[in-house]
């Protein structure tokens, strides 16, 4: 009756396309963010980028 209950079609789950939160660059892959971020933004702009997140509620 349930042979195929293990197919609940999520195949391609993390081949999500994400946005870089720093700019409207998109990637298609977490990894592809990471990596993204490593190479064009500096660590200062992501430090500063996440304490203004944290402040401006
Ligand atoms: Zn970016």
């Amino acid at each position: 009756m349930c042979a195929s209950s293990s197919q609940s079609g999520s195949e391609s789950r993390s081949k999500q396309p994400i946005d870089c939160p720093l700019c409207s660059h998109r990637a298609d892959s977490q990894t592809d963010v990471y990596t993204h971020l490593l190479v064009s933004h500096r660590k200062s702009a992501i430090a500063r980028e996440l304490l203004d997140s944290n402040r401006a509620r």
